[in-house]
């Protein structure tokens, strides 16, 4: 059986099924790989060192004297294990990675170009500040343009990613109320149902008890529960906006202002930065605090526990209490502030050990520099056609969960389409690995039964697109003929088929154990 895919190439959907199975494990070019442990790389080296020209140790008696224990491959053997360990999973540089929330988007090799600048890339935290004057520059354009765009007064550059930004601006919230002497007696965070895990979960890390707002049937924040929960006893609320369900809090001006008359702070999630950045300003909307994921909106590599970078904006409000360090500009060049003293008097302490992730803030500021702000403008602009681009294709096939009225940078669907297929959310996006494209994200938010998440992002060109739903439609439709199969048994065609994620989660392996008997003495 042969069919027309859509770019004209004629394609044989059940060939790979038909053929007979390797002899070696291997899939065409893609060879299977053991873990390094079990390479025969033990007792193996990959670099001569020169022997140390004195014997003598600073260390005394705390010289290691048995084998480090380590495998050793040789500079090929390294290149190729990495490499074929990259082939087993998706990628962005593959094709679309449509993970809702997570922002998903193309790296710009301009970035990595300048990641890379010695002046950049070859420097230590602990030089003199003298020798980085280029670096601190380079943070203090970045903290500027960060303000900027959202309309806010300061900026803390040091969180590593958006949960540590959450942290840094509850932090920032708990020291206010500390000051003004209501801490004791505000003990409440608000959160709507709809929130991302890590907003309940930042509250409750900083001893605060969670209440939830519940959500209005077209996917909002309910104002009127709000209202009946803000009281003397609430120190913030944690709001996204855009929200998870990929839709604007259109009431956003009236959160913010009952949340002040209550003497509570507003925190907002600004994950979905990506949607609005151009367009609104977040401090226009009254926000008091918001962390800034450069490794979303800005395009930053993430992904795999890679590095991120949670910088918070903070109103006038909470600014004194923004955490050390941060840069400041004076007749000597550029210098740090490090100590809780003189203008840093109130700050709540620091966030890490240093101050943050450099190679993220080049990027940052490459990404913002190349788009200007225009380009920047169109970023949320595209983000936002591409989206409803999806669910407007798939709307017919699929059921989006609000179906009234444009969504913003992502489209939601709910699993009321699976129906009486015997065909679940989980199932649906396995089948998709097959196809191959990533799933999107699944069963998030919580409101929504079943939910599928999808999030273009703006550097999905319109061909690519119409390729993803190309593939979505007909799996859609296969799954509405009864082609349970497909489905239920997905992936075939990965390097892994279904896993018992609930095990790997609840029980994972994190070390590896040699074999009884196994000699693994290595230089
Ligand atoms: C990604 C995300 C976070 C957490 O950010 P990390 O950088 O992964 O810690 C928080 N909220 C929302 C809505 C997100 O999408």
């Amino acid at each position: 059986m042969s069919t027309m895919n859509t770019v004209g190439r004629p394609t044989t959907p059940n060939a790979v099924t038909s053929k007979p199975a390797t002899l070696t494990g291997a899939r065409g070019l893609l060879q299977d790989e053991l873990l390094i442990f079990e390479s025969d790389g033990w007792g193996k080296t990959g670099v001569d060192l020169a022997e140390p020209k004195t014997d003598g140790s600073d260390l005394g008696d705390l010289v290691r004297r048995d084998p480090i224990g380590l495998p050793g491959l040789s500079e090929p053997e390294t290149m190729r294990h990495y490499v074929r360990l990259s082939q087993k999973n998706h990628a962005i540089d593959l094709a679309l990675y449509p993970l809702g929330s997570c922002t998903m988007k193309h790296n710009p090799r301009l970035n990595e170009k300048m990641a890379r600048l010695p002046g950049f890339s070859d420097i230590h935290p602990l030089q003199p500040v003298s020798t980085v004057q280029g670096a601190l520059e380079l943070m203090d354009t970045l903290a500027h343009w960060l303000k900027t765009l959202t309309g806010m007064p300061a900026v803390a550059m040091s969180p590593k990613a958006g949960a540590h930004g959450e942290l840094c601006g509850l932090m920032a919230i708990r020291a206010a109320h500390e000051a003004s002497g209501e801490h004791a007696a505000r003990r409440k965070v608000l959160v709507p149902t709809s929130a991302h895990g890590t907003n309940p979960a930042t509250a409750a890390f900083v001893g605060y008890s969670v209440v939830e707002v519940a959500q209005t049937e077209d996917g909002r924040v309910d104002v009127a529960d709000l209202a009946v929960k803000l009281g003397p006893d609430v120190a913030a609320i944690m709001v996204t906006n855009p929200n998870t369900c990929g839709l604007f809090e259109r009431d956003i001006i009236e959160i913010a202002r009952l949340t002040h008359e209550a003497g509570a702070y507003f925190y907002c999630d600004g994950a979905n930065f990506n949607a609005i950045v151009g367009r609104v300003r977040p401090g226009d909307l009254g926000v008091d605090a918001m962390h800034i994921n450069l490794h979303k909106t800005f395009s930053t590599p993430h992904g795999g526990g890679g590095p991120g970078a949670g910088p918070v904006v903070l109103s006038e409000a909470l600014a004194p209490f923004a955490p050390a360090p941060w840069v400041v500009h004076g007749d000597n060049g550029y210098d740090l502030i490090e100590r809780e003293e003189g203008e840093a008097a109130q700050a709540f302490g620091r966030m890490c050990a240093f101050n943050g992730q450099m190679g993220m803030f080049v990027r940052a500021l490459s990404y913002m520099m190349s788009h200007g702000s225009d380009g920047l403008r169109q970023v949320a602009e595209d983000a936002v056609l591409n989206a409803n681009y999806i669910k407007a294709r798939l709307s017919d096939v699929m059921s989006a969960a609000f179906p009234d009225g444009p969504c913003m940078h992502e489209a939601l669907f709910d699993d009321e389409w699976l129906k009486g297929t015997d065909i679940t959310t989980l199932d649906f996006a396995k089948a998709m690995i097959d196809e191959g494209f990533h799933p999107m994200t699944m069963y998030f938010p919580l409101v929504v039964h079943g939910a599928m998440l999808i999030e273009p992002t703006e550097t999905e060109s319109k061909a690519e697109l119409d390729r993803f739903i190309h593939a979505l439609r007909l799996l859609a439709q296969a799954a509405k003929a009864g082609d349970v199969e497909r489905f239920k048994g997905a992936p075939f065609h990965a390097p892994l088929r279904r896993l018992d994620e609930t095990r790997a989660a609840r029980s994972p392996k994190l070390r590896w154990s040699a074999p009884e008997g196994t000699n693994i003495a290595a230089e």
